[in-house]
Formats: structure tokens, sequence, C-alpha cells
């Protein structure tokens, strides 16, 4: 199996190539991409807010630092004891008492120094022994200005500064004082040097810790550090705006937190989404294949015979226009089987689906690369396009020699004919292919009626065959309309006597136009045109009533057509009732062909006739099928052997052994026998030695008028024998 032939890739590639499959994936994409961008934004804005949250609550602790460290100094600087023991001579016992008992061990403050007017460091809290300058030194430059800034301060406004300061690598927050009375109790006289207290602590890890726990920020973990990319920060500047370091801390970020937990799910969601495209498409292109199929199936049987498998009407005409549109050289030949009608009625109709097909076959191997159709129901035609049009005289001749040989049905050998009507298409114009079929169709009968099993191709002079057809199926109609149908009556006598005891009613026609023509010519019209029920209807009535008057018996023939129509029961019925003929003297002729078709029903009919009370003869006898089963299962009164079974009775040794037989079978049936056709002494003696009770024929009288009939009669069997 290679690559693409797997079901499952096929399938797939099926999909992908889906009108709509890649439409919707991308707009599902362009759903879950919104979706996602939107999440981005909340998250960017939630992670903002927060952002800005802590930035603001950092910012204000830095504040709050120096505010604390300037809030500590100032009740200790304003003070009357403070100028008393510092300011008016330092005692530093006092102020380890008073100052750094609280500030320093209590508060925490690292660095408590006093300065003189010169800024001289006087006292610091953890070396006594410090330099002058050691508490510049300690706390850095930005301290340093500071005192500047205090002293430029009036001293009645308790000068006080805070802030934050760096010396090396340590920031601290500070806050430097001028030492003041807090009353006037205390004055501080105006040459005397103002003197300074500073406290400061450094801003370490306890701090920030601290700083932290106060904030309620236990997200944020503060740090001395140079700011990063991904942190946020608060910068510590001196008071002159310069920075002296950050506080940074990596800020909480609520969004991404949120983003990072439900990606997977969402992203498994996309995925499902599109799982679930793909998955809907694939259901829906194995529906649309198989859609796909079914009409590709509905459009192979809409253009196919589901018997043969072969082209249909419907598709030979589409390729006859193509052909001609197309300009191509064109011949169609046109055939309908000789004897299929009966084998079908014999055999059954499954045999004669078999017999069908293996027709279709044969032409087929005939005709091979050529388009060969089923165009009815035992029609078939071949399509013979550009170089093969030249040999189809060759073809037509293969085909017929094809059907040489018998079909084997199961336990039957079948011979059928093939007739083929042969039409080219060379000026039918281009859109002639109903004037082509219509061409094929009239040579076809034309080889039918030129005794079948025979090509013929168009001539113009065919058509006058054809249209003459037409033009007595129009006059009949005509005719019949008009009851100008009339009806002569041929003797039936007793063989014993030959005394007239029967008539059979036979139709005849006389046209202006085309004379007599003979029943054998305008029956076949009537029962394919279906004008045979009326026919038939009327010979029925003009009969009865013409021999309702005489005491003879009346044969009236039954088409097949006529002995289907679910009216004949009531046409009889009603012949017999507007004529008052007496039924017991109706006799009705049915053929052998419609009893081998559905014999149980064609037995039902017979019944229901009989039951009437007419009788019913089996007509030319011998020239069908029937069989001894047929003659049993139906109940007949009377059995009518052909005259080509008479014909050769004085000659023919055979014949008149098949007429003992037909004698003995018929009596073993309790059927009587007539013998048709018997136009000498001889055919008479023999048939009525071998048995026949009645016998019609020349030698008797020809058909012949009522009128005529009666004067042959003679007065006494004019009237019923009451
Ligand atoms: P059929 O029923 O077998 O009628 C007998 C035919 O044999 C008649 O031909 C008759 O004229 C002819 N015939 C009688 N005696 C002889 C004879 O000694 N020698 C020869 N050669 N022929 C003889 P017709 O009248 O031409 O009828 C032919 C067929 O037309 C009938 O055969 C019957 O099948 C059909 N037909 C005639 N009239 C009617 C009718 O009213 N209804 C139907 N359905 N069929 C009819
Ligand atoms: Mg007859
Ligand atoms: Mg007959």
């Amino acid at each position: 199996m290679s690559f693409m032939t797997h079901p499952v890739l096929r399938r797939l590639s099926f999909t992908l190539k889906a009108r709509h499959f890649w439409p919707v994936i991308l707009l599902l994409l362009a759903c879950f991409g919104s979706v996602l961008f939107l999440i981005a934004l909340t998250t960017r804005a939630q992670d903002g807010l927060e952002q800005q949250r802590e930035q603001q609550a950092v910012e204000g602790a830095v504040r709050t630092l120096a505010v604390g460290v300037q809030h500590d100094l100032q009740d200790y600087a304003k003070w009357d004891d403070a100028v008393r023991h510092i300011s008016m001579g330092l005692q530093p016992g006092w102020v380890d008492d008073n100052v750094v008992a609280y500030l320093g061990r209590i508060q925490g403050y690292e660095d408590i120094f006093i300065l003189n007017g010169r800024d001289e460091t006087i006292y610091s809290f953890r070396h006594p022994q410090a330099p002058a300058h050691a508490a510049q030194e300690t706390l850095g430059p930005a301290f340093t200005r500071s005192i500047d800034e205090v002293r430029k301060m009036p001293r009645e406004g308790s000068p006080i500064e805070a802030g934050f300061s760096r010396q090396g690598n340590r920031i601290v927050t500070y806050s430097t004082a001028a030492i003041v009375p807090l009353t006037p109790k205390v004055s501080i006289p105006a040459d005397h040097p103002t003197f300074m207290l500073v406290i400061a602590h450094a801003i370490d890890a306890p701090t920030l810790a601290r700083i932290t726990q106060e904030l309620r920020l236990s997200t944020v973990q503060l740090s001395l550090a140079p700011p990063e990319p991904s942190s946020a920060s608060v910068a510590l500047k001196g008071t002159d705006g310069t920075t002296l370091g950050w506080l940074a801390w990596a800020p909480h970020q609520p969004g991404t937190r949120l983003l990072r937990q439900v990606a997977p799910a969402i992203v498994a969601l996309g995925l499902l989404s599109v799982a679930a495209a793909i998955l809907i498409f694939q259901n829906n292109s194995r529906t649309i294949e198989a859609l796909r199929q079914s009409e590709l199936r509905a459009r192979h049987h809409a253009g196919h015979d589901s018997l043969t498998g072969l082209p249909n009407r419907r598709t030979l005409l589409s390729q006859i226009s193509a052909h001609l549109a197309a300009g191509d050289d064109l011949t169609l030949l046109f055939m309908d089987l000789d004897g299929f009608k009966d084998a079908n009625d014999v055999y059954g109709h499954a045999a004669g689906d078999l017999l069908l097909k293996e027709a279709a076959a044969r032409v087929r191997s005939i005709a091979q690369g050529e388009l060969v159709a089923r165009a009815g129901g035992d029609e078939f035609a071949v399509l013979l396009s550009r170089d093969m049009a030249r040999d189809a005289d060759c073809i037509c001749e293969n085909i017929i020699r094809s059907f040489e040989a018998p079909f084997v049905i199961g336990a039957y050998r079948v011979t059928l004919g093939i007739s083929i009507g042969c039409a080219d298409a060379a000026d039918v114009g281009p859109e002639g292919q109903d004037e082509l079929m219509r061409r094929a169709d009239v040579a076809m009968y034309a080889a039918k009626g030129d005794g079948k099993n025979c090509t013929r191709k168009y001539a113009v002079n065919l058509d006058e065959g054809h249209l003459l057809r037409m033009k007595l199926e129009r006059d009949l109609q005509a005719s019949i309309a008009g009851k100008e149908l009339y009806v002569h009556y041929q003797p039936i006598v007793a063989s014993d006597n030959a005394r007239i005891v029967a008539v059979e009613a036979l139709v005849r026609w006389r046209h202006p136009e085309h004379g007599d023509v003979p029943p054998d010519v305008f029956i076949p019209i009537a029962e394919l045109s279906g004008l045979i029920n009326a026919v038939g209807r009327q010979v029925l009535y003009q009969a009865c009533l013409a021999m309702r008057e005489t005491a003879l018996e009346l044969a009236v023939n039954i088409s097949p057509v006529q002995f289907w129509d679910h009216n004949l029961l009531d046409d009889v019925r009603h012949a017999l009732q507007e004529t008052q003929f007496p039924p017991e003297r109706l006799e009705l002729e049915i053929t052998e062909s419609l009893l081998l078709r559905r014999p149980d029903k064609a037995a039902q009919v017979i019944n229901r006739l009989r039951e009437l009370g007419v009788r019913i003869a089996l007509d030319d006898f011998g020239t069908g099928y029937a069989s001894i089963g047929y003659l049993q299962r139906l109940k007949l009164d009377r059995i009518k052997i052909d005259k080509a079974f008479v014909a050769p009775l004085s000659r023919d040794a055979r014949s008149r052994e098949m007429m003992l037989s037909i004698v003995a079978l018929a009596n073993a049936f309790d059927a009587e026998v007539t013998a048709e056709g018997v136009e000498t002494e001889e055919q008479a003696r023999i048939a009525r030695a071998a048995g026949c009770t009645r016998m019609q024929g020349w030698h008797f009288g020809r058909p012949t008028s009522v009128e005529e009939l009666c004067a042959a009669l003679g007065p006494e069997a004019q009237s019923h024998p009451a």
C-alpha cells in the first residue's frame, strides 16, 4: 500500500482539500488568537495595577522612613535640658542616660552624633573617641550638605532636616537637628554657637524586612540592589536629588501568574477545538464522500440499464448529440431481438433477463470499443463513430452471425434472431439525434418486415412503409370511430354431415384509399396502438346481433391484448345483454401465446368467461408454444388445429399422425377439435377420420357477409331451434 493510499491519509488529504476546511481552521485560530490577545491585555493591566500599588506603597514607606527619623529626633533636639546639658557644656553622661538610652538602645539608631558650632563631632554613640569629622565620614556627603542646610535656617524655627545619605556601600536614613530650647525658660545667647544632634541608622536587611512587614506586602522582597529590567524599584535620593541607591523587588504579577496557571488549559482547549474541527470535517468529508459515491452511482444508474449494465437510451441520445455537434462520421445500428417476446413468455421472465444479458454480451463482443446501449425492452443500439462507421456492414453481419448459436438458459436452448436497422448521420444535421434514431428505427422495422434476422439500411423509400403504417393507424382509428369496420362469417361445419353448425366472425376493413386491408395487417397495428379493444367490442357486438336470429353457434376471435384487458369480461357481458345473444352459442377463440404468460391468471380469466356461459376455443393450435401442461390446467372446450397442420395432410403421413395425437390429447381433456384451413375434400376426409368433429376452410365456404351466409344456409337454419 503506497503512502497516500492509506485510508486514513486519504481521508485526511480529502479533509484538507475540503472547501471550507482552511477557512474554518483560520477562523478558529483567529478566535483563539483574539482570546489569547485579550487575556494578555488583561494580564498586563492586572500586573500593571499591582505594580503601581506596590510602587506607591514602597515610595510611601521610604517617605515614612525619613519622616520617622525626623520625628524621633525632634523631641530630643528641641528640649530645654538638652540645651543645658549639651549646648551649654557637653555632659556625656547625661547624653548617655537621656538620649542614647532611648534612641540608641531602644529605638536602635546605630549612629548618634553631637556636633559643635564648627561641625566637629564632640559625641559619638558608638565611638566615644571619634575624630572631629566622624559624623561626616560615617554618614557621607549628602548628610554633610544637610548640616549646612540646617545652619542656614533661623534657630527660632527649630531647624531640623532628614533624608538619606550614602557612605561607601552603606546607605543610611538620618536626621540632623539644631539643639534648641523648648520653653522660654532657657535661652541660648545669640553669639553662642548652635550644637547639632544627629541620629541615623543603616538601611539594611532588618530595616527592609521591617518595612515589608509594615507595608503588609508579604510578596515583596526589598533589596538594596541596582534595578534590573524585570524588577521594580524606588530610588533613594539625597536632598539635592542625587540618587544614592535603589530599593528593588521582584514585582508581584498576579495576572501573569494566573495566565501561567490557565495557559495549559487554554492551549489544550485550542488544540481540542482544532482537533474537533478536523474530526467534524473528517466526518463531514466521509458523509460528502458517501454522498459523492451515491451521486456517482445514481448518475450511473440514471445513464445505465441495471440489467445489462449497458448505457441506456438517455446516454445513447446524449452521445449521439455530442458526436453530431462535433461533426463526427456516425452510424447508428438499431436492433430488436427476433423471438424474444415468445421466449420470454415460454421460459419466464428470469430466463428472459438472462437472454437479454447474453444478447447484450454478444453485441458488445462484436462492437468492442463502440457505444453499445440498451435502447428499450429487447432493443439494442450500437453507435459507430469515425472509422468504425465504414465497417458498419461487416459489424452487422457479425452481430447476426453471433446470434446463430442458440442461447443456453439452464436446460433450454433458445434460438433468437436479431433485426438490425442501420442509419448514418450524413445529412441529419447537428441537432438530428431524434431523426437519426427515427431512421435507424424505420430501417429496423424494414428488416423485420423483410423476414427478420437481417440488416436493412435506411433509405428515404423506407419512410414510405413507416409512414404508411402510421397512416393506417390514423385511418383505422377514424374507421373505428365511424363504425366502418364490418364482419364476415366463415362457416364451420359438422364433420359427420358437413352441415353448417357455426360461423367464425372475421373482421373486415375496407378503406376508400387503402382498399381492403387484410386483418393480418391491421390487427397487429390495432394491437400495438391499443385500438384492438374497440375493434373487438365492435366485432363482438355486430356478430352477436347478426347471428342472434340464426341457429348457428358463433366463434369470435379475442386478441391477447384484449384478453388481458380488465374490461373484457364487462365487454362480453354487455354485448350478450345488449344483443340478447345466448351465451351458450358463443365461443371465444384465444391464442396459445397468451396462455404462456401468467398461466394462472389466464386460467382465472377463462373461468370467469366460462361463468358467463360462453365457451373457450384455443385457436391456431400447433403454431405456438402450448404444452400439455397448459391444456391440463385450463378448461378448454375446443382446440382449433391450425391450417399449417391441415395443408400437408394429404401428402405427409407424419402430419396425419400429429393430427391423430392432437385429437387424442384434446379428447383426453374433454375438448372437441376443429380442423382449420380445410381446402380439399381429402383434407376433410382425413380430418374427419382423425376425429375432428368440426371443420372450417375454403372447402366449406369462405368468409362472407351475413346476407350471403343466410342465403346459403336456407330458411330452416336461420331461426334458432327453440
Ligand atoms: P384465424 O382466427 O385463424 O382465422 C382464420 C383465418 O384463416 C381467416 O383469415 C380465414 O379467412 C382464413 N382461412 C379460413 N379458411 C381458410 C382456408 O381454407 N385456407 C386459407 N389459406 N385460409 C383460410 P383472416 O380473415 O385473414 O384472418 C386472419 C387472422 O386475423 C385470424 O386468424 C385472426 O387471428 C385475425 N382476426 C380476424 N378477425 C379478427 C377479429 O375480429 N378479432 C381478432 N382479434 N382477430 C381477428
Ligand atoms: Mg380464429
Ligand atoms: Mg385460426
